[in-house]
């Protein structure tokens, strides 16, 4: 496990990943992203900074989950869940999640 600040389009999130989540999340241009890794769990998010209150928070954002779809984006791959991290205070969203599976 590591601890990483990843960033989304409207603020950043620290958290504890996985070694695999931490590739994922390295785009290569020296800072690490949160739409790669996927949904992370609340419990693993220690603080976030929220661009539009300029302000770090202690504990995870909230986690809104926008649709549950199970449809088809590729072959093998089924697109389950989409949603957002948002702030506890101005509810803008801080980045976004996707949950894939593998079609068996
Ligand atoms: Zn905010």
């Amino acid at each position: 496990m590591v601890v990483l600040e990843l960033h989304g389009s409207g603020g950043r999130i620290i958290a504890d990943i996985t070694d695999e989540q931490a590739k994922l999340s390295d785009l290569g241009v020296g800072k690490n992203f949160l739409a790669p890794v996927g949904k992370l769990e609340e419990q693993k998010m220690q603080k976030y900074f929220c661009k539009k209150c300029e302000a770090e928070f202690d504990g995870s954002p909230k986690i809104q989950i926008e649709e549950s779809p199970n449809e088809s984006v590729a072959d093998g791959l089924i697109l389950i869940e989409r949603g957002q991290y948002t702030c506890h205070k101005c509810d803008s969203i801080l980045g976004e999640y996707r949950v894939f599976q593998k079609k068996e």
